[in-house]
């Protein structure tokens, strides 16, 4: 049985995006759309080649794709603020 822990995920601007149900260890990489709470940015129900960004200073997040036949936000290393759990 997997555990979850809900991180933060932060801009480099302070911009709060959204909570995410992340499990394992190990530095944030991905965000499985379903598991993306708070969502603040509006990428939950974002198209797979989507590119969200953040609302207060225009960054891209990220950009949307399937990993493992679900869709993912795959995150822009150098917008997001670094999460590890
Ligand atoms: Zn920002």
């Amino acid at each position: 049985m997997d555990s979850y822990r809900i991180v933060d995920v932060d801009c480099q601007c302070g911009q709060h995006l959204f909570e995410y149900a992340k499990g394992g260890r190990g530095r944030l990489i991905k965000c499985f759309l379903d598991q993306i709470r708070r969502d603040e940015i509006s990428v939950v129900n974002a198209a797979v080649g989507a590119h969200p960004v953040c609302p207060s200073c225009g960054s891209e997040v990220g950009y949307v794709r399937m990993i493992y036949g679900r869709p993912a936000l795959k995150l822009n290393q150098g917008t997001v603020q670094k999460v590890v759990t």
